[in-house]
């Protein structure tokens, strides 16, 4: 089902009805066990014209408990941004942690069920002091205070606690994302295991690495900057693609660059990742996180433009700080994925663990390009 309905692949007529559009399974190429069925025509599908529910675009709200002046309606503070007068970042213990460390529940197995404590850290980063703002609002300082904000807590944990394994940082924007709380924010979860996801990246790139001899992420940058390739249907000659160089990228700053998967799970969802080869998010520095910055504001404001206050989420990936990692130094690349959620997984995607998208990744990245930003 399509939230977002100000997009234009739901602008349809009758001939466009027709048109069986793509359909297609393409495989991600980092984790190939994931596939995507990119299926265009199901957004022509009729639907009902309801608009995504508006943005909260304010900028205080008396009773937000994260917003300024409301400091005592949170867990103890963690961290603030910058350390006095008036805040601008803050970490806040979360008040209803997924993991902890109270040791409630022992490890335990019985028959084929096992459990294991859900021992870790939940955090709140309070991501602006005004309430509603988005992403694309705030300023590109600002937003680099934020990156760095991330990496300095990143570096606590593991220091603090030997025990934690990954620290995941994340974003929930709109309730169509899940975000339960409408002021600005973000999450880490520090857990004792390296995520399925991470590890899954992980695995595959050092398989790619050690067969290549290169990073595979660096070899999707270099193809989206210097490949171009004309596919021919077989029977018929006719041209079905072509591949263009510079098709998938979407911006481009001195040290980052933001792609359009080619398998993308999402109608809107966009990577941004160093140009030149690096795994580790900590080690980033802050004249990288400037630039990181620019580009993630950049993608924002032409994701804002063509679909229209976007709900999304996004997750940090990056290499995980134990030594047993230390061999995959040259083959993962830090990265961030931005998952707009313009739809509801529906049984289909449940049932089959295919991801189902309904705009070609091809027509999001030339929508996303062609819009025309402001030089700061
Ligand atoms: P989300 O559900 O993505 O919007 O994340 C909001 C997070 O804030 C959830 O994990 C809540 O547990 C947490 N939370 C809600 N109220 C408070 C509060 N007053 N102080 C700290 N954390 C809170
Ligand atoms: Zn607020
Ligand atoms: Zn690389």
């Amino acid at each position: 089902m399509l939230l977002a309905q100000n997009t234009k692949q739901t602008e349809t007529n009758m001939s466009e009805q027709e048109d069986i559009g793509t359909r297609e399974i393409r495989i991600n190429p980092i984790v190939p066990t994931e596939s995507v069925l990119i299926a265009t025509a199901r957004s022509m599908r009729p639907q009902k014209a309801e608009d995504a529910a508006p943005r909260d675009t304010r900028k205080h709200v008396e009773r937000c408990p994260f917003c300024r002046g409301n400091e005592d309606k949170t867990p103890p503070e963690i961290t603030r941004v910058p350390e006095n007068g008036d805040w601008a970042i803050r970490i806040v213990e979360n008040l209803y942690p997924v993991l902890g460390d109270d040791r409630q529940s022992p490890n335990m197995i019985f028959g084929l069920q096992q459990a294991i404590n859900g021992y870790g850290r939940h955090e709140v980063i309070v991501d602006h002091s005004q309430h509603g703002i988005a992403i694309h609002e705030m300023s590109q300082a600002h937003l680099s205070m934020l990156f760095q904000t991330y990496q300095s807590r990143m570096k606590e944990l593991y220091n603090a606690d030997k025990r934690l394994k990954y620290v995941l940082i994340f974003k929930n924007f709109g309730p169509a994302a899940g975000a339960s709380m409408a002021h600005t924010h973000s999450q880490i979860i520090a857990t004792p295991v390296i995520p399925q996801n991470v590890q899954d990246e992980v695995e595959h790139s050092k398989n790619y690495y050690e067969k290549n001899h290169h990073c595979i992420f660096c070899t999707l940058v270099d193809e989206a900057l210097t490949y171009e390739a004309t596919i021919y249907d077989r029977d018929s000659g006719k041209i079905v693609r072509k591949i263009d160089v510079g098709q998938y990228v979407i911006e481009r700053g001195e040290h980052f660059i933001a792609i359009k998967p080619f398998a993308s799970r999402y109608e809107w969802e966009i990577h941004i990742l160093p140009l030149v080869h690096k795994s580790d998010f900590i080690k980033a520095t802050p004249e990288e996180l400037d630039d990181f910055a620019r580009v993630l504001k950049r993608t924002m404001q032409r994701l804002d433009s063509v679909i229209g206050g976007a709900q999304y989420n996004y997750f940090l990936h990056t290499i995980p700080l134990d030594a047993q990692y230390d061999d995959c130094q040259n083959s993962y690349h830090w990265h961030l994925e931005i998952c707009p959620r313009t739809s509801i997984p529906s049984g289909f995607e449940l049932g089959s663990g295919l991801f189902v998208n309904t705009v070609s990744p091809e027509d999001a990245a030339i929508q996303l390009s062609n819009v025309v930003l402001d030089e700061e």
